[in-house]
């Protein structure tokens, strides 16, 4: 469907992220209803394909890649297989937006790499400094901001971001609005070495917003608990869950 998707497990990925210094890099953890916005969003489309690394952030996702050559009915057997266990092959993992912040903060702290946080409703980025302070005590978070998403603000916002010099940026503007950013902003940051959108994980860090039990996590069914937690974003679980498995088993 036009999007390129690395195969790289979490920790092949925290390598890059902190041990290839050269270029800066904007990283996309993709999921299904990113793949389908992009099918009629030319500019999302572009980025998708322009940025350094896309991984994989969707059950839907693993699904496809391995379903890529099956026919129409093996290709249903293994969605509904899904509910059991996760396919492996080819895209090694799930790297969830979620985990992978965390995973990056401690790495961060570890290596003395400042973060900046950018985005989500005003106060909650600084409650998810704090908490990441808690669980993470070296970590430096030398910024956050709430701003918005769209491009009015983002010279003034770009140099409140470049006084901090961070090394990594998180932006919590929800998809594509905070890959759009990025791509926007990116190069006029330059002490950024990676920047990632995170859409709603600042709220479920700073537990403005809880996330799904673990077992419907692991089940692939995190979907199921936002559908019943917040019933506003039926159009989006629809898309992950009907409209994008339909449109991978009807293009083969
Ligand atoms: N958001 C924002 N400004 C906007 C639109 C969204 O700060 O104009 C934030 C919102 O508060 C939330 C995040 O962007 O923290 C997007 O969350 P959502 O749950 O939509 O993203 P998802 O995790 O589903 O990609």
């Amino acid at each position: 469907m036009g999007v390129p998707v690395d195969a790289l497990t979490k920790s092949e990925l925290l390598d890059i992220i902190f041990n290839e210094s050269k270029e800066q890099k904007q990283i996309i953890t993709i999921n299904p209803e990113m793949i389908l916005a992009a099918q009629h969003d030319k500019d999302f489309m572009n980025i998708l394909n322009k940025s350094a690394i896309n991984t994989a952030d969707g059950t839907g996702l693993l699904w496809a890649a391995n379903t890529q050559n099956d026919p129409k009915i093996i290709s249903f057997l293994k969605l509904f297989k899904l509910l059991f266990k996760k396919p492996t092959t080819p895209l090694p993992e799930l790297i969830k937006g979620a985990d992978l912040m965390l995973d990056i903060a401690q790495q961060a702290a570890e290596n003395g790499t400042k973060i900046f946080l950018l985005g989500a409703q005003p106060g909650v980025a600084e409650k998810t400094k704090i908490e990441l302070e808690k669980q993470f005590p070296k970590v430096q978070i030398v910024g956050t901001y709430s701003g918005s998403p769209s491009p009015y603000e983002e010279e003034k916002m770009k140099d409140i971001i470049n006084d901090t010099n961070p090394e990594i940026l998180f932006v919590a503007y929800g998809a594509p609005a905070q890959e759009k950013w990025i791509a926007r902003n990116l190069h006029k940051i330059p002490t950024i070495k990676a920047a990632i959108g995170v859409g709603g994980t600042f709220d479920y860090i700073s537990g403005t917003i809880k996330r799904a039990p673990l077992l419907l996590q692991n089940l692939g069914l995190e979907w199921l608990y936002r559908l019943i937690k917040e019933p506003k974003r039926w159009k989006r679980i629809w898309n992950a869950v009907v409209v994008f498995p339909h449109r991978v088993v009807s293009r083969q």
